[in-house]
């Protein structure tokens, strides 16, 4: 079963078929059954189409340039703490991890959440902020957006077509994050799932950073109720931990405890409802989340990132600054549309110069961005 049979190598999708019946629970999205691609193309014979989504993302030079962009710390900060792309590694394995133990579809959960994170412009949501107010009058800029956008219009993969053709249920997992109140459509599981070990992955990797780089302490931490649980575990098992591995020992339980948390509750809930298809488990009031007590601990260790770290006067200083930058150089653009790459000169005339402008710097790395505006602004 495990094993493909060469003669299956003939029969586009028999084989991811066969595999997931066995290994997939009866409520989570089966290849067999989505909705295909807009442009429709012939299946392939040993990969599935959300692992073809998966892998269209993995090459797409937008993920790439995810090396190059900061997730909270910027790069002057040092070279321990999380780009926007080992934290999109991250997601993908703590969802994968999740994913797998309630039978869900690893493939389509990697493909989301590879993606989520891929139209983050430089300076994270700092230079987010700065580029929505640039376009305020035409839309705004949101990354969850410009995300889809990049999948589907920026990304040059065919020669007859825009985009990168994914299949109808990534583009909706991602469109569900654009807006989560799409109306009458609750996500797949394996959308919500993906949510939910964001959240798990940066209330973990930004305690961590955050220790590390010196902005606050564990001791300032250490009432936090999901801090002080996981401290008490790691005391009670370990002895002798210096101060780095005491964080790295507090940092693992971080992750384990959540995400313990989630499965088990969620387990048993998909066990008492037994949703017998995915219909079935978006129909019911089912949603992926932890039980009411856990998500308040969550809340107290998020409100304590949000006020200690995120706007830590560091931070701040250098939030300022990029948004400056950011708002400098989209003027420069507006003024000289000339000055835009020849290769994005199409789609500045499809667009409008303010949109291409607001689309160039959300495509660059924090460096690239930097370079940029020193050559602008000598
Ligand atoms: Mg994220």
């Amino acid at each position: 079963m495990t094993t493909i049979d060469s003669d299956l190598l003939n029969k586009p999708l028999a084989w991811v078929n066969q595999r997931e019946k066995a290994l997939l629970a009866p409520f989570a999205m089966h290849s067999a059954d989505t909705k295909g691609r807009l442009y429709p193309e012939e299946e392939h014979p040993y990969r599935g189409p959300f692992q073809r989504d998966r892998d269209r993302i993995l090459h797409s030079s937008a993920y790439r340039r995810l090396s190059g962009k900061m997730q909270v710390f910027t790069g002057e900060m040092g070279d321990y703490h999380r780009t926007r792309l080992t934290h999109t590694q991250e997601v993908a394995t703590i969802a994968r991890t999740i994913g797998r133990a309630l039978g869900l579809n690893e493939d389509l959960i990697e493909a989301l959440a590879l993606m989520h994170d891929i139209g983050h412009p430089p300076y994270g949501h700092a230079g987010e902020d700065a580029l929505d107010e640039c376009i305020a009058d035409e839309g705004g800029f949101s990354h969850n957006q410009f995300g889809l956008t990049i999948v589907q219009e920026i990304e040059i993969r065919f020669h007859d077509r825009p985009g990168l053709n994914l299949t109808r249920e990534s583009l909706m997992g991602q469109l569900c994050r654009v807006d989560k109140n799409l109306k009458g459509r609750k996500p797949l599981l394996e959308v919500q799932l993906v949510d939910a070990a964001d959240s798990t992955t940066y209330d973990a990797h930004d305690t961590d950073d955050a220790i590390k780089l010196g902005l606050v302490t564990i001791d300032e931490m250490k009432n936090l109720g999901l801090v002080a649980e996981c401290l008490k575990y790691v005391r009670d098992n370990y002895t002798g931990l210096n101060e780095e591995l005491l964080r790295k020992a507090l940092v693992h339980r971080l992750v384990e405890r959540q995400v313990t948390s989630l499965l088990s509750h969620c387990a048993g809930e998909l066990r008492r409802y037994d949703f017998q298809s995915v219909d079935e488990a978006l129909k019911g009031d089912f949603v992926i989340s932890h039980p009411a007590d856990f998500a308040e601990k969550k809340a107290e260790l998020e409100k304590f990132l949000y006020e200690r770290v995120y706007r830590h006067e560091s931070l701040v200083a250098i939030r300022q600054r990029a948004q400056s930058r950011v708002k400098q150089v989209f003027e420069g653009y507006c003024q000289d549309p000339d000055s835009f790459p020849l290769k994005y000169q199409a789609r500045a005339e499809k667009v409008g110069t303010k949109r291409m402008a607001v689309e160039y710097i959300a495509g660059m790395t924090d460096n690239f961005f930097e370079e940029t505006y020193a050559q602008m602004f000598p």
